[in-house]
C-alpha cells in the first residue's frame, strides 16, 4: 500500500470528523520527566505532533507506552521531530502501528540518524521480549514487544527531510521553521507558526545543546514567539567543566594504574563522539595512558560514520575548528566492535583498557553484558556520563546501590563508580537562561517540561525571577487553548 492511499484509506476521514474545534496545545509527554516528549498542537484545521518519543525509566511511565494513544493517530497530519535520541523518537513506529501514516518532518542528519536508531530500539525490544521469554521473567505472557524492527524499518519511509533555517508547511494552516539546537547533530528547536489562531508562534526548544560543545556549533537564537516550551534537564544545576573533567581523568588513571577496565554506559549519538574527543586530547597530552579503547555498540559506530561524513562534507552544524580533521575521534588505539563475536572477545581483554558500549542510562544494549562481568571488581571503574533519568539502573549506580539487577540476575556492585556530568550534551539552567533571553519578545507563557519535578520548578523559578516572564510547569495531558 503506498502512502498517500493508507493517509486517504485510514486517515483523511477520520480526520475531517475528528477536527477539533478550537485550536488547543496538548502536553502528552516529557511533563516533569525527562521522557516521552510528545506535543500535540491542534487546530481546526490540523492536528501535529512535535516529537513521537519513548518513555523510559520507571515502570509507570514505560507502561505509557502501551496505552491507547490521546487521539487516533490516523487523525494526525504530520509530525515534526526535534532530533533523533529516542526518548524523542521511539515511539514513531508504535504510532504508525496505530494508524499514523506520515509525513514526519525532520532535518536531514536527523533522518540519516533515525535511520540508526529507530530500527535498534525495535530490535532491542524484541530482544527484551524474547530474553524475558526465556528467562520467564515477564508479567505479560508471552512478552512481545512494543514494535519491531521491521516496523521501525517501515516507519522510516515516512520521513520527509527538511533543510535548517526554511519555513516549510507541514499541514494546512501550520508552518514549521527548524533552528540549530547544538544538542546532537540534526538536532533542532522547532517554530510552529499557526495561521488563524491568536497564538501565532509556538517554540519547541527540544533538547538544548551548550553553547561549548566540543564539536557542534552553539543553539540559534530564538525568533519571536508567543509561547515557548523549554527543557529543563539540568534546570536546576550548572555544569562544572573543568572539574568534572578533572575527575574523568583521575578515574581513568587509577583504573589503569590497579590494571582494571573502565566502562562508560554511553548513548549511541553524540555522546559517545564527545567521550572520543575528551578521550583523545587527554591521551595526546599524556594525561591518560594510551589504553585501547572499545567501542562495542553497532549503533554508536554508524552514529561514528555519520559524523565522520558530515565533517568530511563540511556540515555547518560543525564548529570550523574540525573542517578538515581527517578522524578528531581516533583516540589512539581504537577497537571498533561491530560484530557479537567482536564483542564478546572483549571478555578476553585483561585490561588496563576502556570500554565505550549503550545504552547510557544502562537500560539495555551491550554495556549489560559488561557489567554484569566487570561490576563485581573493585579494580574496575564504571564512569556515568550523563543524565540519569530516575528508575534507570544508571541512576541506581549513581544512587550508590550495592547490587543491580541486570539480565535477569543480581550483581554485586564492586567496581567504583564515577560521575562525570560534563560530558552531557544538555545545556545547564544557566545556558538554558541564555538561550531564553535571545527571545526578541517576552513571551505570553514560557511551558517548563522534559526535566525531573525539582529541575523543572527550579528552572521555571528563575524565568520568573531573571527574565520576569510567566512560566508554568505543565502537568501531563494538560490542554492549553491557542485561540
Ligand atoms: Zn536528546
Amino acid at each position: 500500500m503506498t502512502k498517500q492511499s493508507a493517509k486517504t484509506k485510514h486517515g483523511r476521514d477520520r480526520r475531517d470528523a475528528r477536527r477539533p474545534g478550537r485550536a488547543v496545545l496538548r502536553f502528552l509527554g516529557a511533563t516533569q520527566t525527562v521522557t516521552g516528549s510528545r506535543f500535540l498542537v491542534e487546530t481546526p484545521h490540523a492536528r501535529v505532533l512535535v516529537d513521537c518519543g519513548l518513555f523510559q525509566g520507571y515502570k509507570k511511565l514505560r507502561e505509557r507506552n502501551w496505552a491507547n494513544f490521546p487521539v487516533d493517530p490516523a487523525s494526525i497530519d504530520a509530525v515534526v521531530m526535534t532530533h533523533a535520541h529516542v526518548d524523542h523518537s521511539g515511539y514513531l513506529p508504535a504510532l504508525m502501528r496505530a494508524g499514523f501514516a506520515g509525513p514526519v518532518f525532520a532535518t536531514r542528519n536527523t533522518v540519516d540518524l533515525c535511520a540508526i536508531v529507530l530500527p535498534d530500539s525495535g530490535h532491542l525490544q524484541e530482544e527484551e521480549a524474547e530474553y524475558a521469554n526465556r528467562r520467564g521473567y515477564s508479567k505479560h505472557s508471552p512478552a512481545r514487544p512494543l514494535y519491531t524492527e521491521a516496523d521501525a524499518v517501515q516507519a522510516l519511509q515516512l520521513f520527509e527531510p527538511v533543510p535548517f533555517a526554511k519555513t516549510v508547511e507541514i499541514a494546512p494552516g501550520i508552518h514549521a521553521e527548524f533552528r540549530r539546537a547544538g544538542h546532537i547533530l540534526g538536532s533542532a528547536t522547532i517554530a510552529l507558526h499557526l495561521d488563524e489562531v491568536r497564538t501565532r508562534t509556538i517554540v519547541f526548544s527540544g533538547d538544548l545543546g551548550r553553547p561549548h560543545h566540543p564539536l557542534l556549533c552553539p543553539p540559534q537564537p530564538l525568533p519571536a514567539a508567543d509561547m515557548i516550551l523549554t527543557e529543563s534537564t539540568y534546570g536546576d544545576r550548572l555544569h562544572e567543566d573543568a572539574a568534572s573533567i578533572e575527575l574523568f581523568e583521575q578515574a581513568l588513571r587509577r583504573t589503569s594504574d590497579k590494571g582494571g577496565i573502565t566502562v562508560i554506559p554511553s548513548f549511541a549519538v553524540d555522546r559517545t563522539e564527545v567521550i572520543l574527543l575528551h578521550l583523545r586530547r587527554l591521551i595526546r597530552a599524556g594525561k591518560v595512558p594510551n589504553l585501547p579503547v572499545y567501542v562495542d555498540s553497532p549503533m554508536a559506530l554508524r552514529t561514528l560514520d555519520v559524523y565522520r561524513r558530515a565533517l568530511a562534507e563540511g556540515s555547518a552544524e560543525v564548529k570550523s575548528d574540525f573542517q578538515g580533521e581527517p578522524d578528531p575521534f581516533y583516540p589512539g588505539r581504537l577497537i571498533e566492535a561491530k560484530s557479537v563475536e567482536e564483542s564478546i572477545a572483549i571478555n578476553d581483554e585483561p585490561g588496563p583498557a576502556i570500554i565505550i558500549s549503550a545504552s547510557g542510562m544502562a537500560t539495555g544494549g551491550r554495556v549489560l553484558h559488561h557489567l554484569r562481568r566487570l561490576l563485581p571488581d573493585p579494580r574496575n571503574t564504571v564512569i556515568l556520563v550523563g543524565f540519569q533519568a530516575g528508575g534507570t539502573r544508571g541512576r541506581r549506580l549513581l544512587e550508590g546501590q550495592d547490587t543491580l539487577k541486570l539480565l535477569g540476575s543480581y550483581v554485586p556492585v564492586g567496581a567504583a563508580i564515577v560521575n562525570v556530568p560534563a560530558f552531557s550534551v544538555h545545556a545547564d539552567q544557566g545556558e538554558i537562561l541564555g538561550w531564553l533571553a535571545t527571545a526578541p519578545k517576552p513571551p505570553e507563557v514560557a511551558f517548563v517540561v522534559h526535566g525531573e519535578p525539582a529541575s523543572a520548578e527550579a528552572l521555571r523559578a528563575r524565568i520568573v525571577r531573571d527574565l520576569g516572564w510567566n512560566a508554568v510547569v505543565p502537568q501531563n495531558l494538560e490542554r492549553v487553548r491557542l485561540s
